[in-house]
């Protein structure tokens, strides 16, 4: 007996003594780079609470809505993120977006740090006569249609013409290319949305331009994407004779993985025979558009024709000349790159580079923190670091965490007022489950649901 009570006294003086503070972290966006943040920092701190706030009721931003549905095996990377948010000290909190439900004042009285990892959900615009006609859309807008982005689930991009023109010549207008060719019949066992699928087999779409403002040495696209697009059934890849000329014999100067690129496109190009093919793949470079022709519906794009100016092949930049040529389509994707946005007025932001800063407390992660480029690999590097320097701050002070922060209590009291439904990981995989289930009835390995009111309809049940 009087051996338990004088345990009972040490562990209260201890308390006592040294009041145990747990630091509190809050990270926004549930992409690679939130979650990605998460994961190092738990690792390297054994006491820290990560909340991860995410504006959908869904987790894994880009990779589940912007991973072409043709690439199941990218998507993996989900396990570890599904591993990283059942830790017991990482909650998930979605359908609550920064800026609208919750502030960064307020994320700053609940917590000791906040991580802003939101990615870019804009994208970049030429600014040309006509950018704002019916069926001239930006890429990120028909990926997120494809994917089941709910916002992007109306967006009825019209497929009833023949010709469509991607401007940008990056992965991303390589995918929205690939998605439009591609037989249906390989797209239906993914985890394409169904309003897409059947929009993809009505299509009249036979060929696909895939425009340059540069060359073909400073494609943006890399290996394997174009690979993929050599592969496809039934489909030619055509370059313009004279724009491969003298590539050949640049392809010792080069370096890898560029060299290895332009030596298949080099290979592509004097293999290029229509054969059977039944529908077009044109890479066309130097060239810019200028204007969207047409005056009700889209019937082309007039391009100027450039020329590279400087000395360095990657560094060489476009020059417009006064030559124009009109290309003839009925669809015009815009493809030239995401952009981030301010998501709450107290976010320190570079407006001209559209890239969060850093501020005592607060952090950036992915692409709001690198800008819009880099693959999840890329981007997981950079939210390692910025989990790393997290656990730095709390470790050499930096971050003070010498009194008690109210977390996650504090913030729900606030959405519960505002009577914002939250979505809960558990949550998630309910909603996850009826996906899967619908998809197998389909033989798809799922299938998304598009709507935020049925997707919050299911999270609320057996609750
Ligand atoms: P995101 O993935 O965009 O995540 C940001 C998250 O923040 C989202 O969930 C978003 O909903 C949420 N959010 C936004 N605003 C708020 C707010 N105000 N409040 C709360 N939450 C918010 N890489 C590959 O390696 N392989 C591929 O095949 C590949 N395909 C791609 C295809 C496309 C179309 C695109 C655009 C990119 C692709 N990438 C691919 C690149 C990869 O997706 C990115 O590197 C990565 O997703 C960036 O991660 P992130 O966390 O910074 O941003
Ligand atoms: P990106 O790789 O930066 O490509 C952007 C393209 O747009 C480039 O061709 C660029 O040409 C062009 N461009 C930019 N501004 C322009 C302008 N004003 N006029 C004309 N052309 C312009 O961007 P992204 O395709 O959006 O991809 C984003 C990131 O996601 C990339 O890192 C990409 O690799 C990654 N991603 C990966 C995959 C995959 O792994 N399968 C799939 C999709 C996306 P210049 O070079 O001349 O600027």
């Amino acid at each position: 007996m009087h051996r338990i009570s004088f345990i009972l006294y040490k562990r209260f003086s201890d308390i006592a003594v040294h009041r145990v503070v747990i630091p509190k972290v809050a990270i926004i966006g549930s992409g690679p780079a939130g979650f990605y943040a998460a994961q190092q920092l738990i690792k390297l701190n054994n006491e820290v609470v990560i909340d991860i706030y995410e504006r959908l009721p869904v987790p894994f931003g880009l990779v589940r809505y912007g991973v072409a549905p043709d690439h199941p095996e990218v998507k993996n990377v989900i396990n570890t993120f599904t591993k990283t948010a059942k830790h017991s000290r990482v909650n998930f909190i979605g359908n609550v977006k920064l800026g609208k439900d919750v502030s960064l004042s307020t994320l700053k009285e609940a917590y000791h740090a906040v991580i802003l990892a939101y990615g870019a959900d804009k994208d970049k615009e030429f600014g040309i006569p006509g950018e704002n006609k019916p069926n001239v859309i930006s890429a990120r807008r028909f990926v997120g249609w494809y994917n089941g982005l709910p916002e992007d689930n109306t967006l009825l991009p019209n497929l009833n013409c023949e010709h469509v023109v991607v401007l940008g010549q990056g992965n991303v207008a390589v995918d929205v290319a690939r998605i439009l060719l591609t037989p249906v019949d390989i797209l239906k066992k993914t985890d394409i949305t169904q309003y897409a699928l059947e929009a993809l087999a009505q299509s009249r779409v036979k060929s696909v331009h895939l425009i340059g403002r540069r060359g073909p040495l400073q494609v943006a696209f890399t290996i394997k994407e174009f690979r993929e697009m050599l592969r496809l059934p039934q489909v030619c890849t055509s370059f313009k004779t004279d724009q491969m000329a003298g590539v050949k014999e640049i392809i010792p100067k080069l370096v890898r993985p560029r060299k290895r690129l332009t030596e298949l496109m080099v290979d592509a190009a004097l293999k290029q025979n229509k054969g059977n093919a039944d529908k077009m793949f044109y890479p066309l470079f130097l060239r810019s558009p200028v204007s969207i022709l047409g005056s009700g519906d889209v019937t082309g794009v007039r391009l100027s024709v450039n020329t590279l100016e400087g000395s360095d092949f990657e560094k060489q930049t476009a020059v417009t000349t006064e030559k124009y040529e009109d290309l003839h389509c009925g669809m015009v994707l815009r493809s030239i790159g995401y952009q981030s946005t301010k998501a709450d007025p107290d976010i320190p932001f570079d407006l001209k580079a559209c890239k969060a800063l850093p501020a005592p407390g607060i952090y950036s992660a992915g692409w709001l923190c690198t800008g819009p480029v880099g693959v999840i690999l890329t981007t997981m590097s950079n939210a390692f670091e910025a989990g790393i320097l997290v656990a730095k701050h709390i470790a050499d002070k930096s971050i003070d965490v010498s009194q008690p922060k109210p977390g996650l209590d504090y913030v729900k009291q606030q959405l519960l007022q505002k009577g914002i439904q939250t979505v809960s990981f558990s949550d998630w995989e309910r909603i996850d489950g009826v996906e899967i289930k619908r998809g197998k009835e389909v033989g798809k390995p799922r299938e998304k649901i598009t709507n935020v009111n049925e997707m919050l309809q299911i999270a609320s049940q057996h609750r």
